[in-house]
């Protein structure tokens, strides 16, 4: 349960955070781009980095801005023309995002995602290991769709959904989803008088998702339905959503202050979860049999390198779930790979340090990294008799 001290103050305890922002409040239709209002996302952004959060952004707004650059008329574009518009709208999006976070010392890397790249496996991880080593790197990655590219039937076409993925993807502890409403209603407030405010959503159910309605504002590709949405698929993963409004200037700060917001609790289990989904739902593609070095290491909580692994089964690329056998023959892990089976053939029992040489390109320390590594059976080693944490 979130207690009334943690609604107050959200940040409290997150290690990294994403944060969406809808096109309304970053584009004026007449005035175009909103600087003064960036320029206080970005110094609480800044604020949130001082005490340690990192910061992820999701920001819409191409389209919105490309279209009032080329002075396109009001009304519904086509697809060529959100194409075109987004394609002037985002070079000057990232370029306001990384003129605004410099003035507070902070560097900017923009990513551009298509569909492809969160649900595909692969391209995920790849996607991911960006994102991972931008944050490393300690830049502010600055999120967006590529419009210029996607069509109709293979996009998301809205920020909210691709937020929550980008979340879910990296670990996030928080998404917060900065709107031209403060939170979701039992009914729209502007047609329902008596539509009441919900503080806390511990539980997406049905009635949850017919309150959420489908409207959208003319600027902006989602409605509560797409907030709602994305509220399942973050709090699925454990992650926790807030919807809040971004109409005041430093609106990451006034959530703090004591500005009204709804918060989706993140599931009690995302760890199991997450794991049940690699544990179970994947069909391993092959076997990476270790020693006992790699079994121990393994238990402790650590990456699977390619010194410990002794001989290697089955075909699979780079992303395909492969289980992890011990010498006795049992399965005692299932995760991703980091290396198709070819490259891993060749780096099997070598060091992390030689991978480069031996492949010709700087790949991946560890053949299964921890964060996709799930222990399925307790193993025969020392530390392995602790119990498997599934
Ligand atoms: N990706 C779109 C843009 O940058 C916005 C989508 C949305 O409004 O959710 O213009």
């Amino acid at each position: 349960m979130t207690t009334a001290n943690e609604i107050l103050k959200p940040f409290d305890h997150c290690r990294r955070v994403v944060v969406k922002i809808g096109s309304a409040l970053l584009v004026d239709r007449k005035a175009g781009l909103r600087t003064e209002w960036l320029d206080s996302v970005c110094a609480d952004i800044a604020a949130l980095r001082r005490r340690g959060v990192e910061v992820l952004v999701v920001s819409s707004g191409a389209i919105a801005l490309g279209r009032s650059v080329l002075k396109l008329p009001a009304g519904a574009l086509k697809l060529e023309e959100s194409q075109a518009s987004a394609a002037v709208g985002q070079i000057e999006l990232a370029r306001a995002w990384s003129e605004s976070l410099h003035r507070d010392g902070i560097v900017a890397g923009q990513i551009l995602l298509t569909f492809g790249d969160t649900e595909e496996r692969r391209r995920y991880l790849n996607a991911r290991a960006t994102l991972r080593q931008l944050l490393k790197l300690k830049a502010v990655p600055i999120i967006n769709e590529n419009d210029t590219v996607a069509t109709n039937e293979i996009r998301y076409g809205d920020n909210d959904r691709l937020a929550a993925r980008v979340a879910t993807m990296i670990g996030a502890d928080l998404l917060v989803l900065l709107s031209d409403i403060d939170g979701l209603y039992t009914a729209p407030p502007h047609l329902d008088p008596e539509a009441l405010f919900l503080p806390v959503i511990a539980d997406i159910t049905p009635e949850i998702e017919a309150m959420a309605g489908g409207a959208a504002s003319e600027l902006s590709r989602g409605g509560m339905r797409t907030k709602v949405e994305a509220g399942k698929i973050a709090t699925a993963a454990g992650c926790a959503m807030i919807i809040a409004s971004g109409k005041v200037p430093n609106p990451l700060q006034s959530i703090e202050a004591g500005a009204r917001f709804s918060k989706f609790e993140a599931s009690p289990n995302p760890v199991n979860a997450r794991k049940t989904w690699i544990a179970g739902q994947l069909h391993p593609a092959g076997e990476l049999h270790v020693d006992e070095g790699a079994e121990d290491a393994l238990h402790s909580g650590k990456s699977l390198l390619p010194a410990g692994v002794k001989r290697i089964e089955g075909h699979f690329s780079r992303g395909d779930t492969v289980a992890v056998v011990s010498l006795a023959g049992h399965e005692i892990a299932r995760g991703l790979a980091g290396y198709d089976d070819s490259d891993a053939r060749l780096i099997a029992g070598r060091k992390s340090g030689e991978i480069e040489k031996i492949l010709g390109y700087a790949g991946r320390a560890a053949m299964v990294h921890r964060d996709d590594l799930v222990l399925t059976h307790a193993g025969n080693t020392k530390k392995g008799r602790k119990k498997a944490n599934v």
